[in-house]
């Protein structure tokens, strides 16, 4: 159970949700609050489809979703290499990945620069008393450059026809989880998810080890009806100041 409320802004916030929330949960009751507030844009999402033209992060979990054998990608890393257009330079051409056309509608960041990870967590730790682990979420929710749904040339996403979604049942799961006027709180889970699923992508990927990231919470399940929103809501408050202040 989750309970929603609309701000003084307009906006669609998170109050609280049980222990056992998934993420799968949040989903369905977000979709379902927000038609309750016909008098919000987000009453009536359907034909929109504006924010069908911002970049869809695809995450660990969104691969098999879409048919991608990840498993066999990460096995081939060559087939990861661009056949032609450098990945993420261009996003109104999807990029072909030689040989597997089952990624042509996805466009891939750089792989992570794993040494310049753990140089950063060590000289943050050293700089502040936060933890390793605190050091670890902040550096993974600045430096996550997701997997993306590859645009049309008009800019919409790939699978956008007509102003509506023509893999609505099978769509990623940030595309569920969105809305152009959420709150701070809700926003904050929302980008949470989005980064811890996008290195559980590099480790689906082949790209880092579940070893590099222990703590993910991807890690635990492989559903988004098995996984719990309270083991994203981090509170990284602390660890901000300190590094606010240090700098
Ligand atoms: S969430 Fe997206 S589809 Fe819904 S009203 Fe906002 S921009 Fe339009
Ligand atoms: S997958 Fe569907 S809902 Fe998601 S951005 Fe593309 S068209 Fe929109």
């Amino acid at each position: 159970m989750v309970e929603f409320f609309i701000t003084e802004n307009n906006e669609i916030e998170i109050a609280s949700y049980d222990a056992g929330t998934t993420l799968a949960d949040l989903t369905a009751e977000l979709e379902a609050f927000r038609k309750t507030a016909p008098e919000l844009k987000t009453g009536k999402c359907k034909g929109c489809g504006e924010c069908c033209s911002d970049n869809i992060p695809v995450l660990g979990l969104d691969l098999a979703l879409l048919g991608i054998d990840a498993a066999a990608l990460a096995s081939d890393p060559a087939a990861l290499e661009p056949g032609s257009a450098s990945a993420g330079s261009d996003l109104s051409k999807p990029v072909s990945y030689s040989g597997h056309d089952a990624v042509d509608f996805l466009v891939l960041p750089d792989k992570p620069d794993m040494a310049f990870r753990r140089k950063a967590i060590k000289e943050m730790c050293g700089w502040t008393s936060i933890s390793e682990l605190e050091a670890t979420l902040l550096f993974e929710y600045n430096n996550a450059e997701p997997l993306i749904l590859s645009r049309q040339a008009s800019g919409e996403c790939c699978f956008l026809k007509d102003g509506l979604c023509s893999r609505y049942g099978r769509r990623p799961y940030s595309c569920g989880l969105y809305l152009c006027n959420m709150g701070k709180r809700l926003a904050y889970i929302q980008e949470m998810i989005v980064r811890q699923g996008t290195w559980h992508a590099y480790c689906k990927l082949g790209w880092i080890s579940k070893a590099d990231i222990p703590h993910n919470p991807f890690l635990k399940a492989d559903s988004y009806d098995k996984l719990l929103v309270s083991d994203f809501e981090y509170d990284l408050r602390n660890a901000s100041e300190q590094l606010f202040f240090y700098f």
